[in-house]
């Protein structure tokens, strides 16, 4: 995979791609990561890329032309005829692990990163494939918002995790949370770690992380869960649940 990403503060990625997973994906090859600091496509001698909004108001709007540029220049040294142009944006579809899945299918990517009060509607409407915010929230640039989009999308190609099953398991990639974990020792200061993990039978260890996966969406995130749809199990898991913690159950 080959990312691109647009931004006008190339020094906050630094930190971020130069470590942890970022970092070794890069070195065994599976993406490589480019940033461009878009002012450089600038055709104004004083390189700006901003301007007052057209009928007055607050704030500075990103101009059309460099990022136009940008992107044209990206996609004329892409191996793909269409990458996918995202653009960073609280107005967006809210990112998820879904969204992520999809766009780690993809072989090139460009992201553009805006800053300031926003962006001139024309880069919007004529060069973007996806807008995607990541929360409802307003960051000041869409830096924070590429990372964390880069880093959720490259941690799925492949041979990028050491233990691949973890990425399988993960929460959100089974559609539910994923179950409590524990490590040595099995009894830190009397508190202890359930006798099922310690049993060594493996067919009841799975049972059980798929009842506490099941349990632990119900409580957090029911919003994840479609109740018209629960298997028997997950039926029986549910009474269980709200019986023991006197929930009335009508
Ligand atoms: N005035 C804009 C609005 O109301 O939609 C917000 C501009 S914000 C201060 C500046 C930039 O930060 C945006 O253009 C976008 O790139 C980035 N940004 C802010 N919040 C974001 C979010 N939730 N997700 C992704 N990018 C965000």
């Amino acid at each position: 995979m080959k990312i691109d990403v647009l931004t006008l503060f190339p020094e906050m990625f630094t930190g971020v791609l130069g470590s942890s997973i970022l970092k070794k994906a890069q070195e065994k090859q599976a993406v490589t990561i480019h940033v461009t600091n878009f002012r450089t496509f600038s055709d104004n001698k004083h390189q700006t890329v901003d301007d007052y909004p057209y009928g007055g108001g607050a704030g500075m709007v990103l101009k059309p032309q460099p990022i136009f540029d940008a992107v044209s220049h990206l996609k004329r040294q892409s191996t793909i005829s269409n990458p996918r142009v995202i653009l960073l944006c609280p107005q967006g579809e809210v990112f998820n692990q879904k969204k992520a899945e999809t766009l780690s299918k993809e072989e090139h990517l460009i992201f553009i990163c805006g800053h300031y009060e926003g962006y001139d509607e024309r880069i919007r409407t004529h060069i973007v494939t996806d807008e995607i915010s990541i929360g409802d929230y307003v960051l000041t640039g869409g830096e924070l918002g590429a990372m964390v989009v880069i880093d959720s999308v490259v941690r799925l190609l492949e041979k990028v995790l050491g233990n691949h099953v973890s990425a399988k398991e993960d929460s959100h990639t089974t559609g539910r949370l994923e179950y409590p974990q524990y490590t040595r020792p099995a009894d830190f200061r009397g508190m202890k770690v359930p006798d099922v993990l310690l049993s060594g039978n493996h067919q009841m260890i799975e049972e059980w992380r798929k009842m506490q996966s099941f349990l632990r969406t119900y409580t957090r995130r029911p919003d994840l869960l479609d109740l018209s749809c629960l298997t028997e199990e997950e039926q029986y898991w549910m009474k269980k649940f709200k019986l023991e913690n006197g929930i009335d159950m009508t």
